[in-house]
């Protein structure tokens, strides 16, 4: 039987039951190798994902937020392909698991509160919340007040940090301006980091970064390749630890959940996907990729292709 390539565009139809979506290509050709290489060697390969944009949509309400089912399926038919399974997000890790019902997918490691925390196998791993959380935490309704935020600005207290959502105001970016300075000097003032996004600032310990809960990740499990994916603006230094890596010859792919509202992000990505249900599609192909065949190393060829977008 003819073995497909990675990257050859298989149709699907009713006659062909054992075709899967085609595998989107990079528009990098270090990007093209870095899929090759993951495809050639899963087991040693790591896949790290950001939660809200990227496998959940964006909805007003944080706390309704929900992974896409379609992103769980595939998550844990990865988990028996890939060798790492990551899920890297501002929420505590806790809530990503239920959000995401992360239990049911074997072996997956959640670094939560951009990787102060770790859950893996349903343990959890916590520092006590940061010195100056509960002094911003008094303060920060009097900032607001003092600010004139907009009416619908609102607070969401995630235990370790305190996020101010201006999505549900009648002018989100007028709102996040107006509160921007007064939320920097207040976590100036308490020790604590600013994390802008969308529609959201942040207020947060400092020390931690995906970028950094990403590079240890990949160090502990000795990946031989990784793939990052997220939407947003916290997810940066992650796009750029994977850079860094690929400059010490670590194959590495970085992708964007694509959406309007971060529109600069994508041009930091080597493969832009079209928001959650593209990551759903990226990760079912893959899985689909992986599950019909095996590829044996030297054998993957990613051709040239023109990109889009
Ligand atoms: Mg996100």
């Amino acid at each position: 039987m003819r073995v497909p390539q990675p990257t050859e565009r298989v149709p699907q139809s009713a006659e062909s039951p054992k075709s899967f979506p085609a595998l989107p290509v990079p528009r990098s050709e270090t990007g093209r190798a870095a899929l090759a290489a993951l495809l050639a060697d899963p087991a040693r390969s790591l896949i790290g994902l950001d939660f809200d944009g990227t496998l959940a949509p964006i909805v007003p309400e944080p706390a309704q937020a929900r992974a896409l089912p379609a992103a769980t399926a595939a998550l844990r038919r990865l988990s028996g392909l890939v060798g790492t399974l990551a899920i890297i997000t501002g929420r505590p890790a806790r809530e990503a698991v239920a959000f995401a019902s992360l239990e049911e997918v074997p072996g997956i490691v959640v670094l939560g509160h951009y990787g102060r925390q770790r859950w893996s196998g349903g343990t959890l791993t916590a520092p006590p919340p940061p010195a100056g959380l509960a002094e911003a935490r008094d303060r920060l309704p009097a900032v607001l007040e003092a600010a004139r935020a907009a009416e619908g600005t609102w607070v969401e207290d995630k235990g370790d940090a305190l996020a101010v959502h201006t999505r549900r105001t009648a002018d989100p970016r007028a709102a996040l301006e107006r509160v921007g300075a007064p939320l920097a000097k207040l976590a100036a003032e308490t020790g604590l980091a600013v994390e802008p996004g969308r529609m959201v600032i942040e207020l947060r310990p400092p020390g931690a970064d995906k970028g950094l809960a990403l590079r240890e990740l990949v160090a502990q499990r000795d990946a031989g390749a990784v793939l990052y994916g997220g939407d947003d603006l916290g997810d940066r230094p992650a796009f750029a630890a994977v850079r860094e890596l690929r400059a010490a010859g670590l194959p590495g792919l970085v992708v964007c959940s694509g959406s309007a509202e971060v529109s600069d992000l994508a041009q930091e990505a080597d493969l832009v996907v079209d928001g959650p249900e593209g990551v759903v599609a990226l990760l079912t192909a893959l899985a689909d990729a992986l599950e019909a065949h095996s590829w044996p190393p030297g054998n993957v060829d990613v051709p040239e292709v023109t990109p889009k977008g």
